[in-house]
């Protein structure tokens, strides 16, 4: 009797031994197939459009003009419903009026970025600043901060290059600030706008503290901060990175194999994004510098590498039909 329980407790333990070790060699197998599915449509792709992110960041060379916020939309199922004119003047008309752009650029976005993916996005904005300076952003709802907007500059929408690239960096934002990553109950706007509070709650928070509050304990941005920020918090703190271009260039200057772009010393969530970005639309790197273990960090995450390829053979099959 005994050795018969023996038996079938080995046999049990065989099983669980066996089993666990297939399936981790399936989800090997997985993983690699799926980075070599996507590096194929990072082949095809540039093909199409050449070298899909810049080594060097161009630097703005278009005017400095004002945000203006020309037309508002609601996303209901996955549709432009209840256009709004943010503005009245016979100098935006042309823009405002140019329906069939909006609804192209919403379904660019939305043909490339799984719709499960991007369900907090209900609202859609277009503005402009001009040709060049800012092509997109991201931001909760100040109302319902579980509700995320997306808005584009419509005079950089046919710059098909860094629109994508845009379009990308903005849903990296989305991935990594959701309410999921990002628990917004913990931190209202209301709380963040009172100093006393917002600094309770930052002296609370054993994670990352973003902008919207506390990052969970195993958000991607929480370890990504973890791994890269920790040692240079300080001195980005010390100096105002985000809008002073000296301290930008002084910051940057001071650890440039660190980041991805300029743009990426500017703050812990531009860096994820910006990284996030090369991950989807460039190989995975040697890991030379830090910049390049930045780009590497989401090849931990088996469901990101998936979401790359996703992305890209999405972003290859919305491109090849438009240019057929
Ligand atoms: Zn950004």
């Amino acid at each position: 009797m005994k050795s018969i329980i023996r038996i079938i407790l080995l046999s049990v333990f065989f099983v669980m031994i066996t089993g666990c070790s297939s399936e981790e060699t399936n989800e090997e197998i997985r993983q690699v197939t799926n980075v070599g599915i996507g590096d194929e449509y990072i082949d095809k792709l540039s093909e199409v459009l050449g070298e899909l992110v810049e080594v060097e960041e161009e630097s703005d060379n278009g005017s400095q003009e004002e945000e203006t916020p020309l037309i508002s939309y609601d996303v209901i199922d996955d549709e432009l419903s209840n256009p709004i004119l943010e503005v009245e003047d016979k100098k935006w008309e042309h823009y405002q009026q140019d329906i069939d752009k909006h609804t192209q650029l919403w379904q660019l976005f939305a043909s490339i970025v799984p719709s499960k993916e991007r369900e907090m996005v209900t609202g859609f904005y277009v503005f402009t600043d001009g040709v060049g300076n800012t092509l997109g952003a991201v931001e909760p709802r100040y109302e319902n901060p579980e509700e995320w907007l997306l808005s584009l500059d419509i005079a950089d929408s046919d710059n098909t290059k860094e629109l994508i690239d845009t379009l990308i960096h903005e849903f990296g934002h989305l991935l990594f600030l959701n309410e999921e990553q990002v628990p917004f109950s913990e931190a209202t706007f209301a709380d963040l706008e009172n100093d006393q509070v917002l600094e309770r709650l930052k002296t609370n928070c054993l994670q990352y503290f973003t902008s919207y509050g506390c990052s969970a304990p195993e958000s991607y941005i929480n370890q990504f901060y973890q791994r890269f920020w920790v040692e240079i918090i300080e001195e980005w703190e010390s100096l105002d990175v985000e809008t002073n271009e000296e301290d930008l260039d002084h910051f940057f200057t001071n650890h440039e194999d660190e980041f991805v772009t300029d743009y990426a010393a500017t703050h812990p969530s531009e860096d994820i994004a910006e990284s996030w970005s090369y991950f989807v639309l460039s190989y995975k790197p040697e890991n030379e510098t830090v910049a390049d273990e930045k780009i590497s960090f989401f090849y931990q995450y088996p469901e990101l590498v998936e979401l790359r390829t996703t992305l890209l053979s999405n972003l290859y099959n919305v491109l090849t039909t438009v240019h057929e």
